[in-house]
C-alpha cells in the first residue's frame, strides 16, 4: 500500500547499505547541523566523555538513522539500533541499557512511540546513568538500581510536537533535519552514482535531484531506477533525456509529484473545493491513515508552498492549482 512511500522504504537493501555515508565528511548538506555535531563530538571526545544525549527530528529519508551511525563511528563507539514501537517491555530496555559499553550510542527510532513505562525507565538512565528496577510483586516487592555506563541515546522523531516534554528535556542536543537544496540533492546522487558505477551527466543527475521531495533517500532510489532504464533502453548513461524519460515512466513529474502527491492535492480541490479540509476527512478520502499524511505526504507539500495548514484544516494555494493545471475557482467563491 505504500511503494509510492519510498521515504519510508526499509532501508535493509544492500545497496542502500553501500550508499550511507560512513562519516561527517560524506554527510553531504545540512551544513549548520554538521558543524555544531563536528564541534560537539571533538569538544566530548576531547573530554573523553560520552557524547550528550541527542534528538534528531524532520521526516523520513532525510537522514537520521545515517547520522546515529555516523556519530557512533566517529565517537569510536558501539551503536544499537532500536525503535520505539519494538522496545514495548521495560524489561528489554533495561537488558539493551545493561550491555551497553562505556561511550556507545543507542538509536532509538520512532522514540516518540515508546510506551509510558519505558519511558519512566528511561528518565533516570538518561539524566544519571542508572536504572531503577522494581522486583518482585506486592509486600516483597522491591527497587533496585544499577548503575549504567556512561552513553548517548539518540532519539528519531518526525515531528518534534509528538514527544512528551519530560522526554524532550532529557536531550542536551538537538537538531531539526531540513529538506535538501536541489544543490545539495545533486552532490548525493553524483556520489552514489560513483559509488555505483553509472556514469551520469551533471544535467542528468540534476534532472533527478530537483524531482525527489528534498530527500535524500527517495534521490537515491529514483537514481537505481533511472540506472535501470539507462541500462536497458539507452546506453547505460544517466544523460538529460534518459533521467526525464525515466522519470516520467515512473510518472515522477517536474514538481516532485508522485502520483500520491497529486491524487492528495486533486481530492483537496475537486472535493473540497481547495479547502480547508480537516486531516480526519482527507486521510479518508484518500484512504491513507492520518500519520502518513502528516509524516510523509504534508510536509514536503507545505514546505514548497503547495498546501498550506490552517486552524480549519489543509488548504490548496494557488501553485498547487497551477501544478495540477487545474482552474482557480474565481476570486469571492470559496
Ligand atoms: P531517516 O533515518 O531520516 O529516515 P536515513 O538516514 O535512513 O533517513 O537516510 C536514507 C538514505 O539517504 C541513507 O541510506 C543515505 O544513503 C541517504 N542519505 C541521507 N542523508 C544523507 C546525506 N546527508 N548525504 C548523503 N546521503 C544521505
Amino acid at each position: 500500500n505504500r511503494d509510492h512511500l519510498s521515504a519510508t522504504e526499509q532501508s535493509g537493501d544492500k545497496v542502500d547499505h553501500a550508499l550511507r555515508p560512513r562519516l561527517l565528511q560524506e554527510y553531504l548538506g545540512q551544513e549548520r547541523l554538521r558543524e555544531s555535531l563536528s564541534l560537539f563530538i571533538d569538544a566530548a571526545r576531547q573530554r573523553q566523555e560520552a557524547l550528550d544525549h541527542v534528538l534528531l527530528f524532520g521526516p523520513p529519508g532525510l537522514g537520521k538513522t545515517t547520522l546515529a551511525h555516523i556519530i557512533a563511528q566517529e565517537m569510536g563507539a558501539g551503536l544499537k539500533v532500536t525503535s520505539g514501537p519494538i522496545l514495548d517491555k521495560a524489561g528489554d530496555l533495561a537488558a539493551i541499557l545493561t550491555n551497553l559499553q562505556p561511550h556507545d550510542v543507542l538509536f532509538v527510532d520512532e522514540i516518540h512511540r515508546l510506551s509510558p513505562v519505558v519511558e519512566e525507565i528511561l528518565y533516570p538512565a538518561l539524566e544519571d546513568f542508572e536504572l531503577d528496577i522494581l522486583i518482585g510483586e506486592g509486600p516483597a516487592a522491591r527497587s533496585i538500581k544499577i548503575g549504567l555506563p556512561p552513553f548517548t541515546l539518540i532519539g528519531a522523531t518526525t515531528r518534534a510536537g509528538l514527544l512528551s516534554s519530560p522526554l524532550r528535556d532529557r536531550f542536551g542536543i538537538s537538531f531539526h533535519l531540513e529538506f535538501y537544496s536541489v544543490e545539495e540533492l545533486s552532490r548525493i546522487v553524483a556520489r552514489s552514482a560513483g559509488i555505483l558505477q553509472v556514469p551520469a551527466a551533471p544535467e542528468g543527475v540534476r534532472e533527478i535531484a530537483a524531482r525527489a521531495r528534498g530527500t535524500p533517500r527517495i534521490a537515491n532510489r529514483l537514481l537505481r531506477r533511472v540506472r535501470d532504464y539507462a541500462q536497458v533502453r539507452g546506453n547505460g548513461t544517466i544523460d538529460h533525456a534518459t533521467a526525464r524519460a525515466a522519470l516520467e515512466l515512473m510518472e515522477v513529474d517536474e514538481h516532485g509529484f508522485d502520483p500520491q502527491d497529486r491524487r492528495l492535492l486533486g481530492i483537496i480541490i475537486e472535493r473540497f473545493g481547495g479547502g480547508p479540509v480537516g486531516v480526519e476527512s482527507l486521510a479518508a478520502a484518500l484512504g491513507e491513515d492520518r500519520g502518513t499524511i502528516e509524516d510523509v505526504l504534508e510536509p514536503f507539500l507545505i514546505q514548497s508552498g503547495y498546501l498550506i495548514r490552517t486552524p480549519r484544516g489543509r488548504c490548496a494555494t494557488a501553485q498547487s492549482y497551477l501544478a495540477l493545471g487545474l482552474p482557480r475557482p474565481a476570486s469571492g467563491q470559496s
